[in-house]
């Protein structure tokens, strides 16, 4: 039998908003196993690299240049029967890296029941019928926009920043201060639905202004984070509001509507929580959660799915009245949006390995069709042994160099390699850089997918 490791060639697509030539990182990892064809062209911006079996850009095996995904259906014990039974004999996540110089579109994907709905009613905008959650894990320093403020931060920048306020309309931005204030913070039931109402409501208002409303109050908001900065902080009298001190804010404001002239999402802005994340750090989107990604590389890992709905930041299709109505409007601060990695038990490391303090990380979200591991291999022969799952896995460097085993298979690893592993398949990797202290760390994340943990793992 063939043995289940395969060095994988990927492709990078190239919309507007990556980062240009050799400084995106995905289109740095591309080139290292490209078609002879590929070359980075210095001005050419490059966006996502894909990893998996999705149609749109699909992986191929370098060696025998056929598809990932027509190798799993021919061979469907590389994803284990379950998981090939369960996702019509394709993975059932996709992997990818992220190189973003300029935001991307303010967005949510649909949960699995209306993404049947979008894709059957059109299915040019919503490609596929499928569910979309997604993670995002910084591989450099990255900034974003994810979900609904604390109703506290929204009340204060309606009363702080006029050109907001001038936009939403002074009624409606009364009736939703009526309503929510002094139940800011309360967990009753009731109270916390009457609030997401009312912000449903606030934030419909906002979405249907008018362009030429947008464009006279967009002009007053960059005039004011130009001359008076000190307003942007998220709370009254406030220095160093978490994550950023006003001046932060008010100069994002000004880059953004570089980027994105008048549009509305410089006032989406003071709705969502402006997140930023360390290397490492992690993010996990549910189905229906509002976001936007604003700088940096990422590793993201998702189900298997092209559908987002649009509504500003962009110039594709804009599907606002579809945005408003799915939104769960949850309110919750930053600290709640990210997800925080633990131990990953299932890896074995030889002592270089302990001596050097290398870590295996898990970043696990509240879904079954991917988690992910992030394993930093901290010196010269510092070795991880992976257990066996009962599924897939796709396995990329971010930094270093070494070597990847599958039984007798050993492929040399270089940042930017990218590899499939079949299921049931025991995983090596080794260190084989030189160098001292963080010039020679070898890092990979490893995303994979295996449908009952508990039942794989009995028998080990
Ligand atoms: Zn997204």
């Amino acid at each position: 039998m063939q043995i289940p490791l395969l060095r994988l060639q990927c492709g990078v697509n190239s919309y507007d908003w990556g980062k240009v030539g050799e400084t995106s990182a995905a289109a740095r990892y591309a080139a290292t196993t490209a078609a002879s064809e590929f070359s980075i062209e210095a001005e050419k911006p490059y966006a996502e690299l894909w990893m998996g079996t999705h149609p749109s850009l699909p992986s191929k095996d370098v060696e025998t240049q056929r598809t990932l995904l027509d190798l799993v259906q021919d061979n469907q014990a590389l994803l284990s029967p379950e998981i090939s039974e369960r996702y019509a004999a394709r993975l059932p996540f996709l992997f990818k890296v992220l190189s973003i110089r300029k935001a991307l579109s303010i967005q949510a994907h649909p949960n699995k029941k209306l993404a049947e709905q979008l894709h059957a009613r059109d299915s040019k905008n919503y490609p596929d019928d499928n569910h979309k959650p997604e993670m995002t894990i910084a591989i450099t320093p990255f900034e974003g926009l994810c979900g609904f403020r604390p109703l506290t931060e929204i009340v204060h920048f309606l009363q702080a920043i006029k050109p907001l306020r001038d936009l939403i309309g002074g009624t409606p931005a009364s009736e939703f201060e009526k309503t929510v204030q002094g139940n800011e913070n309360s967990e009753d039931d009731a109270v916390v639905q009457r609030n997401k109402d009312a912000l449903r409501v606030l934030f419909t208002s906002l979405m249907e202004s008018s362009p030429e409303k947008i464009e006279a109050a967009s002009k007053d908001l960059v005039e004011l984070a130009a001359s008076s900065s000190a307003s942007f902080g998220t709370l009254p009298g406030d220095v160093e509001t978490n994550p950023s001190n006003p001046e932060e804010l008010a100069s994002i404001i000004q880059r953004l509507n570089g980027q994105f002239p008048n549009d509305i999402g410089l006032f989406v802005f003071f709705f969502l929580n402006f997140i930023k994340l360390e290397p490492g750090e992690a993010m996990f989107l549910k189905a229906d959660d509002i976001h936007a990604y604003v700088s940096g590389d990422i590793i993201e890992c998702m189900a298997s799915s092209d559908n987002v709905v649009r509504a500003g930041f962009t110039p594709k299709f804009k599907d606002v009245d579809t945005l408003t109505k799915m939104l769960t409007y949850s309110y919750a601060p930053i600290e709640e949006q990210k997800l925080r990695p633990v131990d990953y038990p299932y890896t074995v490391f030889n002592a270089t390995a302990y001596s050097s303090a290398s870590s295996s990380l898990l970043y696990d979200p509240p879904i079954e069709e991917f988690s992910v591991v992030k394993t930093d291999l901290n010196r010269t022969g510092a070795k991880a042994t992976f257990d066996p799952i009962v599924g897939p896995s796709i396995l990329i460097c971010t930094r270093g160099k070494g070597t990847i085993s599958v039984g007798p298979k050993t492929e040399e690893v270089r940042e930017g390699n990218v590899f499939f592993i079949g299921a049931d398949a025991e995983c090596v990797i080794v260190n084989s850089g030189s160098g001292e202290g963080d010039e020679n760390v070898f890092t990979t994340y490893k995303a994979f997918c295996e449908l009952d943990a508990s039942l794989g793992r009995a028998n080990l």
